[in-house]
């Protein structure tokens, strides 16, 4: 990528978005800079009786719409330009939905695989010790996001009710199902991401029996290959940290499963039912009709766009797509579902966590499910029309689209325009 800052590179995509509607000047300085970026030294003893520190960040980005809200990412190269980035994602992807939040998002420097399991929570729980004041169920709103799941999650639960004094579920979802998490958190993102698909598909002009490839094959991944299969599609390469593997004929899933279950990468089906071993960078450059970024930011870059031979990216992952493979992509008339819409399924049942919380009335499965797809639905459609009319790609327009209703939001608490004479 070229210069300049994590958070440089997001914004220009608002200053794309900001040509094609007539927003007062301050609204895209608000959105530019984070309202606040909190930085911490977690200091935790560790299993030997040794302490050590750990560097950790909360940012919440804008809070215009509502309370901030995004995940807490444990990773080795953490930086707060990084948690930043993410939490002006947050904000757009919040808005894209109509969901009544603004972006936030945390993150630990920390290799929590080095971490013994009562380090780990002595971690997460320093971390809302750390940030209790910034965080609650009106204010900021944590979930999990790379390296953290519902157990840390259940842990900062517990932290911050202690902290207050009183049982405060609503402050952090993705929770353990026991501790007030919802039904349907566990696919939330790929079948929020299934769903914008099976609803677009006549736009898409994607008909029949498709032929599909992954990359990254964790939570997100997993769960598209199963959503898809199950709907008759046929997966025909995936991948994770390793590798590759594929099959024109089909993956059976079973089999991929079965191999990361035992902790093996998907690599090691190769040569199980004619299945290939394929380079991890190839696997972008597969002949598919859908391919499926579910893996890390900045997998499809200027050097690999080129090779992309889908007709459909779907963005499960964050940033999977840097700006630069954008515009080849958009030449070449690849049609990029962007990670704003196509993955926000996820925050989507967060969001239906929180309010079951606040009710203290859980929804059955088949409610949650009902009430994703009619969102996706909803949003999908909104932004294609936008598309369509300004004549943007759908990215452009999934930004336009939030972009709107962020500036109505920000307008509403008074701009200049109230103070000119
Ligand atoms: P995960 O950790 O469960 O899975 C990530 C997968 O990517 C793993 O299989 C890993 O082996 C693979 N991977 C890592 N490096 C790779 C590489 N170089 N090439 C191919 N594969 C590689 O994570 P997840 O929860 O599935 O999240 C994946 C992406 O989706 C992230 O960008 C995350 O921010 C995004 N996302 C997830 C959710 C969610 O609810 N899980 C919600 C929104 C966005």
């Amino acid at each position: 990528m070229s210069e300049g800052s994590l958070l440089d590179h997001a914004l220009v995509r608002l200053d794309e978005a900001a040509k094609h509607l007539t927003v007062d000047a301050d609204v895209i300085e608000k959105l530019k800079f984070a309202r606040e970026t909190t930085k911490a030294r977690l200091m935790i003893r560790m299993d030997d009786g040794s302490r050590k520190s750990f560097l950790a960040w909360r940012c919440r980005y804008d809070d215009t719409r509502g309370p901030t809200k995004g995940g807490i990412r444990f990773h080795p190269e953490s930086t707060a330009d990084e948690v930043e980035m993410l939490a002006f994602w947050m904000t757009f992807k919040c808005a894209v939905m109509n969901l009544p939040y603004g972006g936030g998002k945390g993150a630990v420097q920390v290799d929590p695989r080095k971490l013994s399991k009562a380090e780990l929570e002595r971690l997460s729980r320093a971390y809302i010790q750390a940030f209790a004041s910034i965080i609650g169920p009106d204010r900021d709103i944590p979930a999990p996001d790379v390296y953290t799941n519902s157990m840390i999650m259940g842990w900062m639960a517990d932290e911050y009710s202690q902290i207050v004094g009183q049982a405060s579920p609503a402050v952090i979802t993705g929770k353990p199902l026991a501790l007030g998490g919802s039904l349907g958190r566990g696919d939330a993102t790929a079948r929020g991401g299934f769903y914008l698909v099976r609803h677009l598909a006549d736009e898409l002009g994607l008909k029949g029996n498709l032929r599909v490839a992954i990359q990254g094959f964790g939570n997100a991944g997993q769960h598209i290959a199963r959503l898809l299969a199950s709907d008759g599609h046929t997966i025909v390469a995936v991948s994770d940290s390793e590798g590759a593997v594929q099959s024109a004929k089909g993956l059976d899933l079973g089999r991929l499963l079965a191999a990361k279950d035992s902790g093996r990468s998907v690599t090691s089906t190769a040569g199980e039912g004619g299945y290939e071993l394929l380079d991890g960078n190839a696997l972008v450059g597969v002949e598919c009709d859908i391919l499926v970024p579910s893996a890390l930011e900045n997998m499809i870059r200027i050097d690999n766009a080129h090779s992309v031979k889908a007709r459909i990216v779907l963005e499960l992952a964050n940033g999977p797509v840097t700006s630069e493979a954008d515009e080849v992509l958009e030449k070449k008339g690849i049609v990029v579902l962007p990670d704003i819409l196509a993955n926000a399924g996820g925050v989507t049942v967060s969001y239906f966590e929180w309010v079951q919380n606040r009710q203290g009335y859980y929804w059955p499965i088949e409610e949650i499910h009902e009430r994703l797809r009619i969102i996706m639905e909803r949003e999908g459609r909104a932004i294609w029309d936008v598309a369509k009319a300004k004549d943007v790609s759908v990215r452009t327009a999934a930004y336009v689209h939030a972009l709107a209703r962020l500036a109505e939001a920000i307008e509403a608490h008074g701009t200049q325009n109230y103070f000119a004479s």
